[in-house]
């Protein structure tokens, strides 16, 4: 197993780095985004579409494939790269996240977690050493830890003892990894409460992980919370390491999020809202269901260079939407995903050229409207 994580440059004004991360699949460059390919499909596209819009690495949803097509399964046939036709890193989430929003289907012991599918009702169990096992089953290039994931607001007392479970959780994933295995990230959570993310993070660096990612965030939280709480955990990761923040989210996180040194981010955002008919430009977010298309020739953003900017109108997107055409989530996906990666591609650039500071003022003044009206919900829960 190749991985390997290289900071290249480091901002002047901001704790922003530029780095690459090398896998057995490749490399990719960080800050990166990664698109969620919930079912092993990022929604509507092909893997060679991906590549074009400059996608680098995916995100797998581990408890979807393990209920359905199951990781055996996927495993017998290949790995999860093969069965997808998809041969640059991905990253699988460890099914957490999915398993504890699921809420009253959920019964959670020591040895780990008892839910009942969605698809079916059936009962699983699964513990750290079985998600461990069906990550390696399904070859992913970046594995996650089971950690449990609080909601907000969950009580302080709560959050203490959940983040112990979580460490002894992470613990037992270590322990069942394997030399030839994929690069295993912890997860620190904490909910909202200082020291105890403070806590959760020094003692997951002790057992020395390969990367770290920040959990529990974007799940209902004030904004503002969500960047105090990066505030008090990132300076307790060790800086060699990649930092992933789960679950998030809209450009303006990112970049507020890349500027206080993070480097890995996933969301459903671009895509969901792609079949929504919500469609993200340099001047901010756009409906394309609004009768003021219904005759504008444009694309949808003009300075966009994205497959469906160079060759369709909004009238046609906006014809396209309403009629309910399959071809609808296809040409917004695109370009949405597009204006994610060439998002990411400029602050790459501006952290080399040493003006993300600059790029944040621009981006700021350019982006009103770009707000989501509900910050919360973005995860990979039902894709
Ligand atoms: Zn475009």
């Amino acid at each position: 197993m190749a991985f390997r994580f290289e900071i290249l440059k480091k901002d002047h004004f901001s704790k922003s780095r530029l780095g690459r991360i090398e896998t057995d699949h490749g490399s990719f460059s960080t800050p990166a985004f990664l698109p969620v390919g919930t079912q092993g499909t990022v929604k509507s596209l092909t893997p060679e579409e991906l590549v074009e819009v400059g996608v680098e690495a995916i995100l797998g949803n581990t408890y979807h494939l393990y209920l359905r097509p199951g990781h055996e399964t996927i495993g017998r046939l290949g790995g999860l790269h093969s069965f997808i036709h998809w041969e640059r890193p991905i990253l699988t989430d460890s099914g957490g996240y999915q398993i504890f929003s699921l809420g009253e289907l959920t019964k959670i012991s020591e040895e780990g977690v008892t839910f009942r599918s969605h698809l079916d009702g059936s009962t699983h169990f699964l513990t750290p050493e079985k998600v461990t096992e069906i990550q390696r089953i399904l070859g992913s290039d970046i594995a996650m830890v089971l950690d449990e994931c609080v909601p907000y607001p969950s009580s302080y007392e709560y959050v203490k003892t959940s983040i112990k479970l979580t460490t002894r959780w992470a613990k037992r994933c270590l322990q069942e990894r394997k030399e030839t295995d994929s690069a295993l990230f912890a997860i620190v959570q904490g909910g909202v409460y200082r020291d105890l993310r403070e806590e959760s993070a020094q003692a997951l660096v002790e057992m020395n992980f390969q990367g770290y990612a920040i959990g529990g965030l974007s799940v209902g939280e004030p904004k503002s919370m969500m960047l105090d709480v990066l505030e008090w955990t990132i300076p307790h990761l060790p800086e060699n390491a990649p930092r992933y923040l789960m679950g998030v989210g809209t450009p303006e996180d990112i970049l507020d999020a890349i500027m206080l040194g993070i480097d890995l981010f996933d969301c459903v955002l671009p895509t969901r809202n792609a079949r929504n008919g919500m469609l993200f430009t340099s001047s901010g977010k756009m409906s394309i269901k609004q009768a003021q298309y219904a005759e504008d020739r444009r694309p949808i953003d003009e300075p966009c260079l994205c497959y469906t900017c160079r060759h369709y109108s909004r009238a046609y997107l906006r014809h396209l939407h309403l009629a309910n055409e399959i071809l609808s989530s296809r040409l917004n996906t695109i370009h949405n995903l597009f204006y994610y990666m060439n998002f990411m591609k400029h602050i790459q650039g501006a952290i080399r050229e040493n003006h993300l500071l600059d790029f944040y003022k621009a981006h700021h003044s350019h982006s009103n409207g770009l707000e989501i009206e509900n910050p919360a919900q973005h995860h990979t829960t039902w894709g």
